[in-house]
């Protein structure tokens, strides 16, 4: 009664209409970008994932399987490409950056959820890391099993990186790798188990944070530059330039980096054994191409642990690569070539700061 007098009843309506648009307003929106990979599969039996073809399932079937998903946020969802993760290229991560980036200005937009094969899913994670323009969270997400397996992993690990990227905490954190509940960086989380669920981990460090029953929790965050604070704008990059991985081991000759060097390697990363270590017919070799002008990035084939200025990288003129796994000094080492940073003590910088 005291309410209807105080408003009448044409007011009521318009009160409790703007009380329903703020409600609808304050539902983040979610946009997902399907790349494909196994969370995208089907297998032939619901047992194993060896009979499984990747990128069967569309991203809009993914999400009706899960239809709690869509309590949690508006989902605008797209099939960006639907591929195994082995045929990624540096093509397809400019076009999800130029994507994500046009998205990311629109203020209902909260963040951002790419499926991705497994195998190569880090090495997209970090380019993202290094090249998106925006403080929204996107969230890299994958399965070990194929959707049509038992225990399949993608429906859970799908609905928990939609929570990441719906949450205000994850802001200014850069990009993540969301699989198992854990949240890791782009930049350390890799893939360490060709089966198993808690395939994803970032070793030394940790993870970021968890999603367990009660939502997203953060326990850390990175230091590192990266996304919205990088210096990487790849809008007029038209080609990326091609950098090689060089394993060391007992006895390695330096043929595999003469003949890189040779078929137009721009840059070579090192995945030396030990702390960034290479056979003497390779560090010769390393020497011949820096005397051409390809830059040399030293990491460690150990998976853990940083790689440090030695006295024959610094008379060779090999960089350190910090604690980066190789094919994560590549992808840093791509941006810094393509940006025509090659110079010794800007590479050197490049690496100290991301
Ligand atoms: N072969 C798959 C891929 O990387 C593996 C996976 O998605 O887990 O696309």
């Amino acid at each position: 009664m005291r309410f209807k007098k105080l408003f009448p009843s044409s007011l009521a309506l318009v009160a409790t209409l703007s009380l329903a648009a703020l409600a609808s307003a304050a539902v983040p929106t979610v946009v997902i970008l399907g790349t494909g990979g196994t969370i995208q599969s089907k297998g032939d039996t619901r047992m194993t994932r060896y009979d499984y073809r990747a990128g069967r399932f569309d991203i809009t079937e993914i999400i009706d399987l899960i239809p709690q998903v869509k309590d949690l946020a508006n989902l605008e969802a797209e099939q960006y490409t639907n591929i195994g993760s082995p045929s990624m290229t540096p093509e397809v991560w400019k076009g999800l950056v130029e994507k994500i980036n046009e998205k990311a200005l629109r203020s209902d937009v909260s963040g951002f959820v790419i499926t991705h094969g497994t195998n190569t899913l880090e090495e997209t994670a970090f380019f993202l890391h290094l090249t998106v323009q925006t403080d929204k969270p996107v969230v890299v997400v994958g399965a070990q099993r194929p959707s049509t397996s038992i225990s399949a992993d993608g429906p859970m690990n799908f609905y928990n990186a939609v929570q990441v990227a719906a949450s205000p905490d994850a802001r200014g954190k850069g990009v993540f790798i969301c699989m198992n509940q854990q949240i890791n960086s782009a930049r350390e989380g890799t893939k360490t188990s060709a089966y198993k669920v808690e395939a994803f981990q970032s070793r030394d460090l940790g993870f970021l944070g968890v999603v367990d029953p009660d939502g997203v929790h953060f326990l850390r965050a990175p230091v590192r530059r990266h996304t919205y604070l990088s210096e990487f704008d790849i809008s007029d990059i038209s080609e990326f330039p091609r950098i090689d991985v060089i394993p060391s081991f007992a006895d390695a000759s330096g043929d595999i980096v003469d003949f890189v060097v040779g078929a137009g390697a721009k840059g070579l990363v090192l995945a030396g054994h030990g702390a960034g270590g290479a056979s003497p017919a390779q560090g010769d070799a390393f020497k011949a191409a820096i005397s051409k002008g390809v830059p040399v990035i030293a990491s460690s084939r150990t998976g853990s642990g940083r790689v440090i200025e030695s006295s024959r990288m610094t008379e060779s003129g090999i960089v350190a690569g910090d604690n980066l796994l190789p094919h994560k000094a590549r992808i840093l080492l791509m941006l810094a070539v393509a940006s025509g940073k090659t110079d010794r003590e800007e590479l050197k910088r490049i690496f100290d700061q991301y």
